[in-house]
């Protein structure tokens, strides 16, 4: 392997973070969205002028979602409790349902075992988990034993450590799901969950039509006919300023692209690819590399998608059960005397996993794997904002996705599959 350059990367990544940031939570199908891709096409259409090479836009229709209402009322108290009604959650009838809480902790499939009997036509209630675990179990999961058991709703609760309802989708990749579900705070669901007076009315409302949104690309060929593709999701969630999930990777993504394009002769070409309906099931790269004909995925040695990459130190790369590329991200964190968490699995947790099933190689790169005190912890809450995001934390992503890159482009031959 040739030596990797030691520099920090040429572009900062801290003024596009900052940018998307404050164009607010970019939930597919809201105007912040839309504010992100305006700026974003600006962005990457500067790089072609300055640079050279191209700007796409890749159309994709899907199935948009909304939420007007979301709350729970205690029959005891009459006390109301506001909620986030999750990513593809139906509505409940207008009225709402009335129902009792059937309290599963954290809702493992043996917490839901323990209860069997108990589950049906009740509300059940789990724990939303840190997610960059080995341990965590997906709330997609949770919400599938819950409707398998007769559920009538579903509801999950924030961790103590966390401020006000979570959010997040429910892993549909376009379509409705079968029974209301909803995001509530920790003090909520201690207040409800655990009473024996536990009947309540939930109400959620929401609404879906056709939307569009599209994919963003910018290319540079090189000297050979193969690529190397930088991805990041553009889109966000409804709470907060989805400034760890995902601003820092877009930024990243930017930073490294550039980086590379401005001190580099690269041999393969790169890609920079900007999706979109990440966390609605994955949708953007999907289409993206559903796209492709077989050459053109042949082409393609490696994808580098970046996704929460600062917010808390150290960096983890899943790198999706590819061998050859856990060793080559290996040697070259240890160039960069970085370390460096591998997981080796492949995890259907970002855009990462349509390229790598595929048969491309492909890793996601994260911060804070395993460290749950972290600012990784208000991913999906309104506290995912700009503050929770140390620069420092920021250009060591963009640093180490510009050796990976640089490396990946520059080098003779890259055979990683
Ligand atoms: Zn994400």
């Amino acid at each position: 392997m040739t030596k990797v350059r030691q520099s920090t990367p040429a572009i900062d990544p801290w003024l596009d973070f900052q940018a998307l940031c404050h164009l607010g939570g970019r939930l597919c199908g809201t105007s912040s969205e839309v504010d992100a891709r305006l700026y974003l096409t600006r962005r990457l259409k500067k790089l072609a002028i300055k640079y050279g090479g191209r700007f796409a836009s890749l159309p994709i229709e899907y199935l948009g979602w909304s939420a007007t209402k979301g709350k729970i009322i205690s029959k005891k108290t009459s006390q109301k409790y506001g909620g986030q009604p999750l990513l593809y959650s139906p509505s409940t009838a207008p009225g709402g349902i009335e129902a009792h809480i059937v309290d599963l902790g954290r809702g493992a499939e043996s917490d839901f075992r323990k209860k069997e009997g108990e589950i049906a036509g009740k509300l059940a209630l789990v724990r939303h988990e840190f997610m960059f675990s080995r341990s965590h179990i997906h709330r997609n999961q949770k919400y599938e034993w819950a409707v398998e058991h007769g559920a009538c709703g579903f509801l999950i609760a924030g961790g103590p450590d966390l401020e006000g309802p979570v959010s997040g989708g429910l892993g549909l990749r376009g379509a409705t799901a079968a029974i209301p579900a909803m995001g509530i705070s920790h003090g909520t669901a201690d207040l409800l969950g655990s009473s024996i007076e536990n009947k309540v009315r939930l109400i959620v409302e929401t609404s879906t039509k056709q939307c569009k949104t599209e994919s963003l690309i910018y290319e540079l060929p090189g000297e050979i006919s193969e690529w190397i593709v930088v991805s990041a999701h553009l889109d966000g969630h409804c709470l907060g300023q989805s400034a760890i999930d995902n601003a820092t990777g877009v930024a990243t993504a930017i930073a490294a692209t550039e980086s590379a394009i401005s001190s580099l002769t690269p041999k393969r070409g790169i890609r920079l690819c900007l999706f979109s309906i990440e966390e609605w099931g994955l949708l953007s790269s999907k289409h993206y590399v559903s796209s492709l004909t077989t050459k053109e995925i042949e082409s393609i040695m490696l994808n580098i998608n970046l996704d929460s990459v600062a917010g808390a130190n150290g960096l983890a790369a899943f790198f999706s059960d590819y061998s050859k590329l856990g060793q080559f991200l290996e040697e070259i964190a240890s160039n960069c005397n970085m370390p460096l968490e591998l997981h080796r699995p492949l995890v259907a947790n970002s855009d990462h996993y349509n390229f790598a099933i595929a048969g491309i190689p492909s890793f996601r790169l994260l911060a804070g794997f395993e460290r749950p005190k972290t600012n990784m912890r208000h991913v999906l809450t309104a506290e995912d904002t700009i503050d929770k995001v140390d620069q420092a934390q920021l250009q060591l992503a963009a640093h180490f996705t510009s050796q990976v890159l640089g490396e990946s482009v520059t080098r003779n031959q890259l055979s990683l599959r």
